[in-house]
């Protein structure tokens, strides 16, 4: 229910994926069609005015820095989908893993277990680890205050689920869900919430 404004005005065409380069393996059909209409989803996102003050939304957009165009100009679908070249079914206990820049293997926890926000900004996710020497986490730091409401079975203190760098996966995960918080694009509490969450993983 969350996109429910992109999905009523949005494009629900098919991705050529032949044209784009990117071989799918292993998926149902019911499953390509949820990851056409993901992706699809990201030609819907066009910002209207801004729902939060100019000045916090300047003080806080990191998303021109590191997509390197506004939102306005943006061309989303292409920018993730440059950094894939196969999408592989498989079951892990993650929603999804980018293991070999661009080979992004994809679980059932992604098809039925999150939102299509979350599926969002999680492709947006593990595409920029397919960048540079691909952005690797670092363990949270012992005594981290902040829990995985999205998996509440993993202990964050430890794990390898956290950034020392403000150009790494979260980064960008938190930019790409502030510019939805900021234009009210979807649920702006939900969007709000996840960036919140998002940035507190960036550990200094
Ligand atoms: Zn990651």
């Amino acid at each position: 229910m969350i996109l429910l404004a992109l999905a009523t005005n949005g494009w629900t065409g098919d991705i050529n994926w032949a044209q784009h380069r990117i071989e799918l393996s292993g998926f149902s059909e019911e499953q390509r069609q949820v990851l056409d209409k993901t992706f699809g989803e990201f030609r819907t996102i066009r910002p209207g005015d801004l729902k939060i003050e100019r000045t916090l939304y300047l003080r806080l957009s990191r998303f021109e820095t590191l997509f390197g165009q506004p939102l306005s100009r943006a061309d989303l679908l292409d920018w993730v989908l440059r950094r894939f070249r196969k999408i592989s079914y498989g079951n892990s206990r993650l929603a999804a893993i980018n293991q070999n820049r661009g080979e992004l293997w994809v679980g059932d926890l992604f098809f039925d277990e999150i939102t299509p926000l979350e599926r969002l900004y999680l492709l947006i996710h593990e595409a920029r680890h397919s960048d540079g020497d691909g952005y690797p986490h670092v363990r949270c730091p012992k005594g981290f205050q902040f829990v995985s409401a999205g998996q509440p079975e993993i202990t964050l203190e430890g794990e390898l689920a956290c950034d020392r760098t403000d150009r790494g996966a979260y980064a960008y995960q938190a930019a790409f869900l502030f510019e939805l918080f900021a234009y009210g694009i979807v649920d702006q509490k939900a969007a709000g919430l996840i960036y919140n969450s998002s940035v507190a993983r960036i550990v200094p």
